[in-house]
């Protein structure tokens, strides 16, 4: 049977749990999840992608501390700490290309400091890892056991290659440190709180729809993606996490239903009855053809599975952009 937010908030004791990158578009769903279950969470962020607008609610709160502060950086002295998720990354191409360097070392330097922090206080450590380990994938669906298809020297090298070589440091982090280590391999998750800015694909498309601009399909629109709810993400994430020591090897979490991008396209177009046409523009190099998890791991593992649609999952996610669309602009963005 799959595991459900229920389960998760009465199996698990209260936490002082460390999120870093805590208030991007994942960080802040997983804030609220912990919160609602009586954890005390600790977020590090130097909104370089995050908006504060996304924790603004939790300020104040007696169970919520922010620090602003980049985790390529020493970590400050926080206290007990019982669980870390590291989510501190860019997960935008236009963002982690645009300071590759920085993007390298918040994946290097930020997973040390972190790993440093799960030492010594004994504390598990989940990484945050992609479906971008697997490159231009030359199977389908991916399993972990798949090693990728990577360019290494390529404008998406500083994400891919960042991810894989943290997956690497963990691994002997618990071999030879014996730190107890989650990977989650993330599929493309989208919902609300992404940036309006953010560049992706499901953001981009909805506010280009609701603007009644023809939407940015980049190449032929063949290219395919699995496209997972936040909520359902967000529930595997915690069910890692809470695994048992046993599942220290990476494991896939996104949604295996695939669509090409310009299905995507036309299901944004007719959810939203769009008067939008179809703009085709320039593939990004490198750009994966083909994306689909292969869950079984997780199903096994985890009793995990997505539960949300695309279609449901596009019906949450619409009225957050509509909102945000209608603020005045400059209140909401706080991305430096
Ligand atoms: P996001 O860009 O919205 O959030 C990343 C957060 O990390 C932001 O708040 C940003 O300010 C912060 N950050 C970046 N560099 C930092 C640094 N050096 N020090 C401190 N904070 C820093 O992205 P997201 O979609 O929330 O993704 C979260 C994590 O999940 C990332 O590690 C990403 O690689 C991974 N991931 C996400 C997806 C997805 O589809 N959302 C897919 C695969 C992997
Ligand atoms: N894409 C697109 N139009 C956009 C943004 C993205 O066609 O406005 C395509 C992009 O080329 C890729 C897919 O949508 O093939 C997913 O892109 P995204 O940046 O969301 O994530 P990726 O999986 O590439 O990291």
């Amino acid at each position: 049977m799959a595991v459900t937010r229920i389960d998760l908030l009465e199996r698990n004791p209260r936490k002082r749990v460390l999120i870093a990158g805590g208030a991007g578009f994942l960080g802040c769903h997983l804030s609220d999840r912990l919160m609602e279950a009586g954890h005390y969470v600790i977020c590090l962020d130097n909104l370089s992608t995050g908006q504060s607008s996304n924790i603004e609610h939790l300020l104040g709160h007696p169970h919520f501390t922010f620090i602003a502060h980049d985790i390529v950086e020493p970590i400050p002295m926080l206290g007990r700490v019982d669980q870390i998720y590291n989510l501190a990354c860019p997960a935008s191409p236009q963002f982690y290309q645009s300071d590759p360097i920085q993007t390298l070392k918040t994946n290097f330097m930020g997973a040390l400091n972190l790993l440093h922090v799960a030492e010594n206080n004994r504390a598990r450590i989940l990484q945050s890892s992609t479906s971008e380990v697997y490159g231009d994938p030359a199977i389908s669906p991916q399993s972990e056991t798949y090693f990728g298809n990577v360019n290494t020297m390529g404008p998406r090298s500083c994400y891919d290659e960042g991810k894989r070589v943290v997956e690497a440091l963990f691994r002997e982090y618990r071999l030879q440190r014996g730190v107890s280590v989650r990977i989650a391999r993330i599929f493309n998750t989208y919902g609300p709180r992404m940036s309006p800015e953010d560049g992706r694909v499901v953001s981009n498309f909805v506010v280009q729809a609701l603007a009644g601009n023809d939407l940015t399909v980049y190449g032929d629109g063949s290219q395919t993606r699995s496209f997972c709810y936040v909520d359902d993400l967000i529930t595997g994430l915690i069910a890692l996490m809470e695994a048992p020591d046993t599942v220290h090897d990476p494991v896939n979490l996104g949604n295996p239903c695939e669509f090409t991008i310009l299905e995507l396209a036309q299901t944004v177009i007719d959810t939203l009855k769009a008067p939008s046409g179809i703009r085709f523009m320039d593939l990004p190099v490198d750009d994966p053809l083909q994306r689909r998890p292969d869950i079984g791991r997780a199903r096994k593992v985890l009793g995990w599975a997505p539960q949300i649609s695309l279609r449901e999952g596009l019906a949450r996610t619409i009225p957050y952009f509509v909102e945000r669309l209608s603020q005045p602009s400059g209140t909401t963005l706080v991305a430096e």
